[in-house]
């Protein structure tokens, strides 16, 4: 692979792409075996899924942590990983990642940012990820306003009359969790059968049955407008004929769109548009270059965030050995170990 300019490129030991949990705690893990990375995200925060589709629900399989929210959960994240001073990059997406004839690393970000690495960890989670639009006539006007993809503030939408659509765990979710604050609800979804949990699709019928949230299969048409001004959704059920729904704010869960973006062309192996790994490491086909997170796979992966966490801490050490090949990297316990207390400033 020819070589790239690297005048003017960022030195660096280690670049993260992406900060979602998995990224974060690698910051920490990196930062405890003295190591300083970069870490690069598309969104203009850190949080990935967490922060993006699900910051106001808890999560009770932290470690330790019985509930927390996510957005919280982000928040411990970085006031954890805060010692070691990490450059985060927002707003801009790693779209090159080059080999060079060293063994290093090219990167180059949407924004120009550029880097010579010497490691480089793909936590990208489900690449950069798009939701699936309504496709509603008319609704181009109303994106990100009226017709949104997540629940960014939940309490904003109390007192008003929604339109959820969906059928999945989010969608059941968020009709759970505004029954009784919202004015009214009304929930679509193109066929009498849920894939969310069961139980969540039973405590939703029982809701419907009575008389709490308004229940109709179908498809969302076209909106309903006067002009500039939002004035609902005009529903095509599944017989042809239509309702349409007085609705303030409709809230849109069909789904992600997993979009892996540049990280296809990188030259990684993929299984399934995750990208493979050893599990002693988390390293991928090019020594150098690790994944940890939702977009790795290897046997036995569950997409979870206690698995990514685990896997920095490996990729961490390989990473660390790799700097210093002559050095044994050797396990210290952050209660004793003096120079890790002097990284983590509490010594
Ligand atoms: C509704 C919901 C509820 C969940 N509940 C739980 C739960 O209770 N417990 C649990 O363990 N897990 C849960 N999960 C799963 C959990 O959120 C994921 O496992 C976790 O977010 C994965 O973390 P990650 O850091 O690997 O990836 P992500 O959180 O997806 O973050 C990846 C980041 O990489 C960025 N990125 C991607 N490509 C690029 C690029 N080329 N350049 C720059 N940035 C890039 C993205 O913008 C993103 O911010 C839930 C998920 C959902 C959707």
């Amino acid at each position: 692979m020819s070589d790239a300019n690297l005048d003017g490129a960022i030195a660096a030991d280690a670049v993260i792409v992406g900060a979602g949990p998995a990224g974060l705690f690698q910051v920490f893990e990196l930062g405890l075996l003295g190591i300083k990375s970069h870490i690069v995200d598309s969104l203009q925060g850190p949080g990935g899924q967490c922060t993006e589709l699900y910051p106001d629900k808890p999560i009770y399989d932290i470690p330790a942590l019985p509930i927390v929210g996510a957005q919280e959960l982000v928040d411990r994240l970085v006031q954890q990983a805060k010692p070691f001073a990490a450059n985060y990059h927002f707003g801009q997406e790693v779209s090159v990642l080059k080999v060079l004839t060293d063994g290093t690393f090219y990167l180059e970000t949407s924004t120009g940012t550029r880097f010579h690495a010497k490691n480089v960890v793909v936590a990208a989670g489900v690449g950069s990820f798009q939701p699936r639009r309504l496709g509603a006539a008319g609704s181009d006007l109303f994106e990100g306003k009226q017709i949104q993809y997540k629940v960014q503030n939940a309490a904003a939408h109390h007192g008003k009359h929604l339109a959820i659509f969906g059928g999945g765990d989010s969608a059941l979710d968020w009709v759970m969790d505004f029954a009784g604050k919202a004015k009214s609800i009304s929930l679509i979804h193109r066929r009498a059968e849920f894939r969310g949990a069961p139980a969540s699709a039973a405590k939703v019928m029982e809701l419907v049955q009575a008389g709490k949230v308004r229940f109709i299969e179908g498809i969302a048409e076209s909106v309903i407008a006067e002009g500039d001004a939002f004035k609902g959704v005009r529903i095509k059920r599944n017989d042809n004929s239509t309702a349409d729904i007085d609705a303030e704010q409709l809230l849109v869960f069909y789904g992600l769109h997993p979009k892996l973006g540049p990280i296809a062309d990188w030259g990684l192996g993929l299984d399934k548009r995750a990208v493979t790994v050893d599990t002693e490491k988390f390293q991928s086909n090019i020594p150098g270059i690790f994944a940890i997170g939702d977009i790795n796979t290897y046997p036995g992966k569950k997409k979870l965030i206690l698995s990514g966490f685990h896997e920095a801490a490996l990729a961490a050490f390989a990473i660390a050995g790799r700097l210093n090949p002559t050095k044994k990297v050797h396990l210290q316990y952050t209660t004793t170990s003096p120079i890790m207390q002097k990284r983590l400033g509490v010594a």
